[in-house]
């Protein structure tokens, strides 16, 4: 498939919209898988990896797939290790679903965790498909800002004796998890993932339609409406932002605040840790007036394309959110 369209509205009566991409041929997927590897390498480059001569510093076999880590020569290390260990547990999750594989079955992963980047990619290197995921700070950090905080936040303060690593080590595999999952979305429907990209550039928080307006407006933003057809009114963008951002208000913050793309990501590492997703499921992101069901936040995910993972390589939780709140409000793990 060539092409993206997706259909939602909020459930509560708002605008039903519709969105096609434009047919992307062959040669524009591979210039957009080509632009990932300079976005990638130049964001690589900015957290002290010299790009010109990347050497694993490990390699590690998890099942078909191999892992290559990196470190960044900026240092510092002392959560390598934890990073090591929490990617390949995320990776032995993976493997339990035959439908989520990595180009080659290789992963690269690149460490710098003082870094201002956790990123996912597929992207292409002199015509050879990679995928790649970095860990920076959100890996190993709790969020400074109420607005960032992920689906790892609420795993990393969670305890379950089935999973038995540490709350850093949970947050890192989580996030790894989220990384994945942009990798993922983009191996399993890359018009999706562009389609969703460029509407989050046009619409940004869909604040009001006029800012929409404004927005698609911007000389910069102009050329991405060749990748709809048609073009979107800024109606239809405001409606459909609208309506996947009131989405994420049942996963996470950051699924709420931070683009649809974001909403997969998010989602998928949920459904991998086997976090709660939906407010009726007891997620609580305190954003008043806006309640997201389990079945709205799914329906909406499955509508984005967002990889689904079977029930084998989802982590099962053995308490529910609720009571672990209760444990930690008692100081009991
Ligand atoms: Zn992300």
């Amino acid at each position: 498939m060539a092409q993206a369209q997706v259909t939602l509205d909020d459930g509560h009566g708002g605008n039903q919209v519709t969105i096609t991409s434009k047919n992307f041929s062959p040669a524009e997927e591979t210039a957009f898988l080509d632009r990932n590897k300079t976005n990638l390498y130049d964001m690589l480059t900015t957290a002290g990896f010299n790009t010109t001569m990347l050497m694993a510093s490990d390699t590690v076999q998890v099942g078909p797939v191999q892992i290559d880590f990196y470190k960044t020569t900026a240092g510092p290390y002392q959560r390598y290790d934890s990073m090591k260990k929490s990617v390949r547990t995320a990776v032995e999750m993976l493997n339990q679903d035959p439908a989520l594989v990595f180009p080659g079955n290789a992963l690269k992963v690149f460490c710098a965790e003082t870094a201002d980047l956790s990123l996912g990619y597929r992207y292409l290197n002199n015509g050879h498909e990679y995928a790649a995921i970095s860990l920076g700070r959100t890996a190993v950090q709790a969020a400074q800002n109420p607005m960032t905080k992920t689906v790892a936040e609420e795993v990393s303060a969670y305890y379950s004796p089935t999973f038995t690593v540490e709350a850093l080590e949970r947050r890192i595999c989580t996030t790894a998890l989220h990384e994945m999952g942009h990798v993922l979305h983009q191996i399993q429907h890359l018009e999706s993932y562009i389609m969703l990209a460029r509407i989050t550039e046009l619409a940004g928080q869909a604040i009001s339609v006029p800012a929409v307006a404004a927005q698609m407006g911007q000389a910069y933003n102009l050329p991405k409406h060749a990748d709809f057809n048609p073009v979107p009114t800024a109606q239809q963008l405001h409606d459909f932002v609208k309506h996947t951002l009131r989405a994420g208000a049942g996963v996470s913050y950051y699924a709420n605040f931070n683009g649809l793309n974001e909403l997969v990501a998010e989602v998928f590492s949920a459904l991998m840790m086997g976090s709660p997703v939906g407010n009726d499921q007891g997620v609580d992101t305190n954003l008043l007036n806006v309640q997201a069901s389990n079945a709205e936040v799914m329906a909406t995910y499955g509508v984005l394309q967002g990889p689904i993972p079977v029930a084998n390589a989802r982590h099962a939780r053995t308490r529910s959110a609720a009571q672990d709140k209760l444990y930690q409000v008692l100081g009991r793990s």
